[in-house]
């Protein structure tokens, strides 16, 4: 991410302002770091030129867990439109 990009996040758990430590750079891009909330002290880490701006409830793994939760219960039974019995259909 951009150091420029700064002013505009904001922390997800209280939205205040976010301070960045750099831990790695390339050029103007900073790979590796952290996002500290300044107010909650909540930190955000930067992998990858990436924010990952997930609080701390929600980590990425609990995320993938419950979206792949969720989309197993959404989905809904299917039901036959006819009763299924053992053995050979009988003519009625
Ligand atoms: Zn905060």
């Amino acid at each position: 991410m951009k150091p420029s990009l700064l002013p505009y996040l904001r922390c997800p758990a209280c939205a205040s302002e976010l301070a960045l430590t750099t831990e790695q750079s390339e050029g103007a891009e900073i790979m590796e770091g952290q996002l500290v909330c300044v107010l909650s002290g909540h930190r955000f880490p930067v992998r990858r030129g990436v924010p990952r701006l997930l609080s701390d409830a929600l980590s990425r793994e609990q995320e993938k867990t419950a979206s792949a939760f969720g989309w197993q219960t959404s989905v809904p039974r299917w039901k036959p439109p006819f009763a299924i019995s053992a053995g050979c259909p009988t003519r009625t």
